[in-house]
Protein backbone atom coordinates (compact mmCIF):
# COMPACT_ATOMS: atom_id res chain seq x y z
CA UNK A 1 0.00 0.00 0.00
CA UNK A 2 1.20 3.52 -0.96
CA UNK A 3 0.09 6.33 0.36
CA UNK A 4 0.71 9.92 -1.07
CA UNK A 5 -0.59 12.91 0.61
CA UNK A 6 -1.20 15.61 -2.46
CA UNK A 7 -2.57 18.66 -0.43
CA UNK A 8 -2.74 18.89 2.93
CA UNK A 9 -4.65 22.23 3.75
CA UNK A 10 -7.81 23.43 4.89
CA UNK A 11 -10.35 25.81 2.46
CA UNK A 12 -8.30 29.06 2.34
CA UNK A 13 -6.38 28.81 -0.36
CA UNK A 14 -2.73 28.25 0.09
CA UNK A 15 0.34 28.18 -1.87
CA UNK A 16 1.78 25.55 0.07
CA UNK A 17 -0.67 23.36 0.62
CA UNK A 18 -3.19 22.26 -1.66
CA UNK A 19 -6.92 21.65 -0.87
CA UNK A 20 -7.36 18.15 1.40
CA UNK A 21 -6.57 14.78 -0.98
CA UNK A 22 -5.04 11.35 -0.42
CA UNK A 23 -3.92 9.10 -3.41
CA UNK A 24 -3.52 5.45 -2.17
CA UNK A 25 -1.89 2.63 -4.51
CA UNK A 26 -3.72 -0.47 -3.94
CA UNK A 27 -2.11 -3.27 -5.98
CA UNK A 28 -3.72 -2.22 -9.28
CA UNK A 29 -6.19 0.01 -8.47
CA UNK A 30 -5.57 4.01 -7.96
CA UNK A 31 -7.42 4.94 -5.30
CA UNK A 32 -8.32 8.74 -4.21
CA UNK A 33 -9.90 10.09 -0.52
CA UNK A 34 -10.97 13.51 -1.23
CA UNK A 35 -10.94 16.19 -4.29
CA UNK A 36 -9.52 19.68 -2.78
CA UNK A 37 -8.30 22.18 -4.21
CA UNK A 38 -5.48 21.31 -6.61
CA UNK A 39 -5.62 17.41 -6.23
CA UNK A 40 -5.39 17.04 -10.43
CA UNK A 41 -2.05 18.86 -10.54
CA UNK A 42 -0.59 17.35 -7.78
CA UNK A 43 -1.32 14.06 -8.96
CA UNK A 44 0.21 14.66 -12.09
CA UNK A 45 3.14 16.27 -10.19
CA UNK A 46 3.77 12.32 -8.52
CA UNK A 47 2.92 10.73 -11.80
CA UNK A 48 -0.50 10.04 -11.36
CA UNK A 49 -3.25 11.27 -14.09
CA UNK A 50 -7.03 11.30 -13.31
CA UNK A 51 -7.01 9.42 -16.61
CA UNK A 52 -6.08 6.34 -14.76
CA UNK A 53 -8.05 6.47 -11.40
CA UNK A 54 -10.11 3.60 -10.16
CA UNK A 55 -11.88 5.19 -7.16
CA UNK A 56 -13.04 8.04 -5.69
CA UNK A 57 -13.66 8.42 -2.15
CA UNK A 58 -15.38 11.29 -0.54
CA UNK A 59 -15.67 11.92 3.26
CA UNK A 60 -18.28 15.19 3.35
CA UNK A 61 -19.98 17.62 1.48
CA UNK A 62 -17.24 20.30 3.04
CA UNK A 63 -16.25 21.94 -0.02
CA UNK A 64 -12.67 21.71 0.44
CA UNK A 65 -12.87 18.54 -0.12
CA UNK A 66 -15.04 18.07 -3.39
CA UNK A 67 -14.20 21.68 -5.00
CA UNK A 68 -11.69 20.21 -7.43
CA UNK A 69 -14.02 16.90 -8.54
CA UNK A 70 -14.93 18.70 -11.48
CA UNK A 71 -11.21 19.18 -12.57
CA UNK A 72 -10.53 15.33 -11.92
CA UNK A 73 -13.87 14.04 -14.09
CA UNK A 74 -13.17 16.35 -17.08
CA UNK A 75 -9.27 15.95 -17.08
CA UNK A 76 -9.85 12.19 -17.34
CA UNK A 77 -12.53 12.72 -19.94
CA UNK A 78 -10.40 14.99 -21.64
CA UNK A 79 -7.43 12.50 -21.96
CA UNK A 80 -9.67 9.61 -23.28
CA UNK A 81 -10.12 8.10 -20.18
CA UNK A 82 -11.38 4.37 -20.98
CA UNK A 83 -13.85 3.44 -18.34
CA UNK A 84 -16.35 5.31 -15.97
CA UNK A 85 -15.66 6.60 -13.29
CA UNK A 86 -16.97 5.22 -9.78
CA UNK A 87 -17.20 7.83 -6.88
CA UNK A 88 -17.97 6.32 -3.62
CA UNK A 89 -19.08 9.11 -0.44
CA UNK A 90 -21.87 9.64 2.03
CA UNK A 91 -25.50 9.96 1.25
CA UNK A 92 -25.47 13.70 -1.05
CA UNK A 93 -22.74 12.33 -3.24
CA UNK A 94 -25.46 11.49 -5.89
CA UNK A 95 -26.82 14.54 -5.77
CA UNK A 96 -24.01 16.56 -5.86
CA UNK A 97 -21.97 14.66 -8.85
CA UNK A 98 -25.29 14.98 -10.70
CA UNK A 99 -25.81 18.87 -10.00
CA UNK A 100 -22.03 19.47 -10.55
CA UNK A 101 -21.97 17.74 -14.31
CA UNK A 102 -25.00 19.78 -14.99
CA UNK A 103 -23.36 22.50 -14.23
CA UNK A 104 -20.40 21.73 -16.74
CA UNK A 105 -22.84 20.62 -19.32
CA UNK A 106 -22.46 23.41 -21.56
CA UNK A 107 -18.68 22.81 -21.25
CA UNK A 108 -19.17 19.16 -21.91
CA UNK A 109 -21.51 19.58 -24.91
CA UNK A 110 -19.56 22.32 -26.61
CA UNK A 111 -15.89 19.95 -26.36
CA UNK A 112 -18.30 17.06 -27.57
CA UNK A 113 -16.19 14.98 -24.93
CA UNK A 114 -18.55 12.16 -25.78
CA UNK A 115 -16.94 12.11 -28.91
CA UNK A 116 -13.31 11.24 -27.53
CA UNK A 117 -14.98 9.01 -24.40
CA UNK A 118 -18.33 7.70 -25.07
CA UNK A 119 -21.24 8.25 -22.97
CA UNK A 120 -21.03 4.28 -21.43
CA UNK A 121 -17.61 6.06 -20.07
CA UNK A 122 -19.31 9.66 -19.04
CA UNK A 123 -21.73 7.63 -17.35
CA UNK A 124 -20.69 8.39 -13.30
CA UNK A 125 -20.93 5.41 -10.91
CA UNK A 126 -21.69 7.08 -7.77
CA UNK A 127 -21.81 4.55 -4.56
CA UNK A 128 -23.72 5.84 -1.57
CA UNK A 129 -22.01 4.57 1.69
CA UNK A 130 -22.71 4.95 5.45
CA UNK A 131 -21.40 3.77 8.94
CA UNK A 132 -20.22 0.39 8.72
CA UNK A 133 -20.37 -0.07 5.16
CA UNK A 134 -18.03 -1.82 3.06
CA UNK A 135 -16.60 -1.53 -0.75
CA UNK A 136 -14.68 -4.58 -1.97
CA UNK A 137 -11.60 -3.78 -4.79
CA UNK A 138 -9.69 -6.44 -6.19
CA UNK A 139 -7.54 -7.47 -3.25
CA UNK A 140 -8.47 -4.93 -0.66
CA UNK A 141 -11.18 -3.64 1.45
CA UNK A 142 -12.47 -0.18 2.50
CA UNK A 143 -14.93 0.21 5.15
CA UNK A 144 -16.43 3.57 6.33
CA UNK A 145 -16.70 5.02 9.66
CA UNK A 146 -18.88 7.96 10.89
CA UNK A 147 -16.56 10.77 12.98
CA UNK A 148 -18.13 13.69 14.65
CA UNK A 149 -17.59 16.43 12.49
CA UNK A 150 -19.89 18.72 14.43
CA UNK A 151 -22.93 19.85 12.28
CA UNK A 152 -21.43 18.42 9.13
CA UNK A 153 -23.47 14.96 9.31
CA UNK A 154 -22.85 12.52 7.98
CA UNK A 155 -19.23 12.66 8.08
CA UNK A 156 -16.75 9.85 7.35
CA UNK A 157 -13.61 8.65 7.49
CA UNK A 158 -11.93 5.45 5.69
CA UNK A 159 -10.09 2.14 6.90
CA UNK A 160 -8.62 0.59 4.28
CA UNK A 161 -6.89 -2.80 4.52
CA UNK A 162 -4.89 -5.14 2.24
CA UNK A 163 -3.46 -8.51 3.64
CA UNK A 164 -2.63 -7.81 6.82
CA UNK A 165 -2.44 -4.14 6.69
CA UNK A 166 -4.30 -1.77 7.74
CA UNK A 167 -4.87 2.51 6.77
CA UNK A 168 -7.50 4.66 8.74
CA UNK A 169 -7.79 8.02 7.24
CA UNK A 170 -9.50 9.95 9.59
CA UNK A 171 -11.24 12.98 7.59
CA UNK A 172 -12.49 15.71 9.57
CA UNK A 173 -13.72 14.99 12.90
CA UNK A 174 -13.47 16.21 16.34
CA UNK A 175 -11.80 13.68 18.47
CA UNK A 176 -14.10 10.15 18.40
CA UNK A 177 -14.25 7.01 19.59
CA UNK A 178 -14.55 5.84 16.03
CA UNK A 179 -11.36 6.86 14.89
CA UNK A 180 -9.81 5.34 18.17
CA UNK A 181 -11.29 1.86 17.66
CA UNK A 182 -10.28 2.17 13.50
CA UNK A 183 -6.91 2.91 14.57
CA UNK A 184 -6.40 0.52 17.10
CA UNK A 185 -4.72 -2.60 15.40
CA UNK A 186 -4.15 -0.21 12.04
CA UNK A 187 -0.53 0.53 10.83
CA UNK A 188 -0.97 4.15 10.26
CA UNK A 189 -3.58 7.09 11.23
CA UNK A 190 -3.47 9.96 9.15
CA UNK A 191 -5.45 12.64 11.50
CA UNK A 192 -6.63 16.15 10.64
CA UNK A 193 -5.93 18.49 12.90
CA UNK A 194 -7.18 22.26 12.73
CA UNK A 195 -5.11 24.35 15.38
CA UNK A 196 -2.15 25.23 14.32
CA UNK A 197 -0.99 27.53 16.80
CA UNK A 198 -2.00 27.69 21.21
CA UNK A 199 -5.46 28.47 21.41
CA UNK A 200 -4.48 31.76 23.54
CA UNK A 201 -3.73 33.25 20.18
CA UNK A 202 -6.48 32.62 19.00
CA UNK A 203 -5.67 33.73 15.49
CA UNK A 204 -5.85 30.09 13.03
CA UNK A 205 -7.86 31.66 10.74
CA UNK A 206 -5.75 34.15 8.87
CA UNK A 207 -4.69 33.68 5.11
CA UNK A 208 -1.09 32.85 4.03
CA UNK A 209 0.65 36.09 5.17
CA UNK A 210 -0.86 35.95 8.25
CA UNK A 211 -3.93 38.33 8.18
CA UNK A 212 -6.90 37.54 10.16
CA UNK A 213 -9.56 36.36 8.38
CA UNK A 214 -12.48 35.78 11.01
CA UNK A 215 -12.71 37.07 14.69
CA UNK A 216 -16.32 36.10 15.40
CA UNK A 217 -15.75 33.65 18.62
CA UNK A 218 -19.06 31.13 18.14
CA UNK A 219 -17.78 30.63 14.75
CA UNK A 220 -14.11 29.70 16.21
CA UNK A 221 -15.79 28.04 18.89
CA UNK A 222 -18.18 26.02 16.11
CA UNK A 223 -15.22 25.58 14.43
CA UNK A 224 -12.71 24.15 17.14
CA UNK A 225 -15.57 21.94 18.08
CA UNK A 226 -15.91 19.92 15.13
CA UNK A 227 -12.06 19.62 14.33
CA UNK A 228 -9.04 18.41 16.51
CA UNK A 229 -6.44 20.30 18.42
CA UNK A 230 -2.94 18.62 18.72
CA UNK A 231 -3.72 18.06 22.79
CA UNK A 232 -6.35 16.41 22.05
CA UNK A 233 -4.99 14.21 18.97
CA UNK A 234 -1.42 12.85 20.84
CA UNK A 235 -4.03 11.83 23.93
CA UNK A 236 -6.33 10.12 21.14
CA UNK A 237 -3.39 8.18 18.99
CA UNK A 238 -1.89 7.14 22.31
CA UNK A 239 -4.91 5.56 23.43
CA UNK A 240 -5.39 3.61 20.13
CA UNK A 241 -1.88 2.39 20.14
CA UNK A 242 -1.38 2.73 16.39
CA UNK A 243 2.62 2.81 15.42
CA UNK A 244 2.57 5.42 13.14
CA UNK A 245 0.83 8.85 12.85
CA UNK A 246 0.60 11.64 10.16
CA UNK A 247 -1.10 15.15 10.51
CA UNK A 248 -2.71 16.82 7.87
CA UNK A 249 -5.58 19.61 7.23
CA UNK A 250 -3.08 21.77 8.20
CA UNK A 251 -3.96 25.72 8.71
CA UNK A 252 -1.93 28.02 6.78
CA UNK A 253 -0.39 29.74 9.59
CA UNK A 254 0.53 26.08 11.14
CA UNK A 255 3.16 26.33 13.59
CA UNK A 256 4.94 22.63 13.03
CA UNK A 257 7.58 23.26 16.51
CA UNK A 258 5.00 23.56 18.38
CA UNK A 259 2.23 21.18 17.16
CA UNK A 260 4.96 18.54 17.13
CA UNK A 261 5.88 19.68 20.66
CA UNK A 262 2.45 19.26 21.74
CA UNK A 263 1.54 16.45 19.87
CA UNK A 264 4.75 13.90 20.96
CA UNK A 265 4.56 14.58 24.35
CA UNK A 266 1.56 12.39 25.32
CA UNK A 267 1.98 10.10 21.43
CA UNK A 268 4.86 7.81 21.62
CA UNK A 269 4.53 6.19 18.10
CA UNK A 270 6.28 7.74 14.85
CA UNK A 271 4.96 10.92 14.04
CA UNK A 272 5.21 12.74 11.02
CA UNK A 273 4.16 16.59 10.07
CA UNK A 274 2.25 15.90 6.53
CA UNK A 275 3.01 17.85 3.56
CA UNK A 276 1.90 18.05 -0.12
CA UNK A 277 3.38 15.12 -1.98
CA UNK A 278 4.57 13.43 1.48
CA UNK A 279 4.77 9.48 0.12
CA UNK A 280 5.17 6.53 2.78
CA UNK A 281 4.94 3.18 2.09
CA UNK A 282 2.48 0.86 4.37
ZN1 LIG B 1 -15.04 19.55 6.88
ZN1 LIG C 1 -11.91 20.13 5.65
Amino acid sequence: MELTLLGTGTPHPNPLRAGPSQHIQLGDSSVLVDAGSGVARRMVEVGKHPVELDYIFITHMHSDHTIDLAHLLISGWIANRPKPYIIIGPPQTREFVDRLIHAFEFDIKLRRLHDRVGDDVMNVNVIEIEDGGTFTGTDWQVTAIEVDHGYVKPALGFVFEQDSTKLVISGDTAPCDAVIKAATGADLLVHELTQGRPANEANYMVDPQGNQLQTQPEIRNRIADSHTAPDQLGILAQESGVPRLVVSHLPSNFDEAWATGVITSTYKGDFKVGHDLLQLTI
